[in-house]
């Protein structure tokens, strides 16, 4: 899968996309990156990229030009375009791992990230098909959320994670929280490992961690917990 990001911060991406396991999957072929920085694409002589918003008002707006062009460029050169463009802003709706499964079936996929008070309506109104937000709070710029997403996404597409560090069983794949994990030694600080883990017995272990999991969304995400009993309600 291809990722473009289009952002005014290339070395605040680039730092994340190239360590860990996106690094790793970059390497081995599984993902691509590409970076634009949309200030390489002003036609302002002095390389500026925002102005003051028309109307007044605190604060600068990315122009519609230079964030066009640099779009522009990406589709034009895209495999697979046109491509689905996602502006990351508060604005949106809110991220998911449904929708990080829903976009992991793209096969390349532009982030805009956007800084200052944002982009000019007129490029988003031209560019972008998604809009989505990490949360209800204001960061100072699209780069973070952009990587959250990214990160998210990469995660399911395959061959990105080995077996062993599979998504299957964790927080939110089926609609649960995850169970509570233990790693060696069997006792410390005086708190054992629960005795059905070591016992070997593989259906009591499944058992008990779907009893685990059931437990904690219904105390930590009691909204999640009743979607969950609805979904299975009907299906049985
Ligand atoms: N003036 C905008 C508003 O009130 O909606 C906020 C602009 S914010 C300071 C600058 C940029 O950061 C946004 O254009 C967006 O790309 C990014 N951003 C900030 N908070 C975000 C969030 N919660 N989710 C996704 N992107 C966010």
């Amino acid at each position: 899968m291809r990722f473009h990001i289009l952002t005014l911060f290339p070395e605040v991406a680039e730092a994340c996309l190239k360590s860990s396991i996106l690094g790793r999957a970059e390497k081995n072929g599984c993902l691509s990156f590409h970076v634009v920085n949309i200030r390489d694409y002003t036609l302002d002589k002095h390389k500026k990229v925002d102005d003051y918003t028309y109307g007044g008002g605190a604060g600068m707006l990315m122009q519609a030009q230079p964030v066009y062009d640099a779009w522009r460029s990406v589709q034009d050169t895209a495999a697979a375009g046109p491509l689905r463009t996602i502006y990351v802003t508060p604005q949106g709706r809110t991220f998911t791992q449904r929708i990080a499964g829903e976009l992991a079936q793209e096969k390349e996929l532009i982030f805009l990230c956007g800084h200052y008070e944002g982009i000019d309506e007129r490029a988003l109104e031209e560019t972008v098909t998604d809009q989505i937000s990490i949360g209800d709070y204001v960061l100072t710029g699209g780069e973070l959320p952009a990587m959250v997403m990214i990160d998210a996404i990469a995660r399911l597409v395959p061959g990105v994670l080995h077996n062993e560090e599979s998504t299957q069983t964790e927080s939110f794949q089926n609609g649960l929280l995850e169970y509570p994990q233990y790693s060696r030694p069997p006792v410390w600080h005086g708190r054992a490992v629960p005795e059905v883990l070591l016992s070997g017995d593989h259906k009591k272990v499944e058992e008990w961690r779907l009893e685990q999991s059931l437990r904690r969304t219904r105390e930590r995400r009691p909204e999640l917990y009743e979607a969950y009993c609805n979904r299975r309600d009907e299906e049985t």
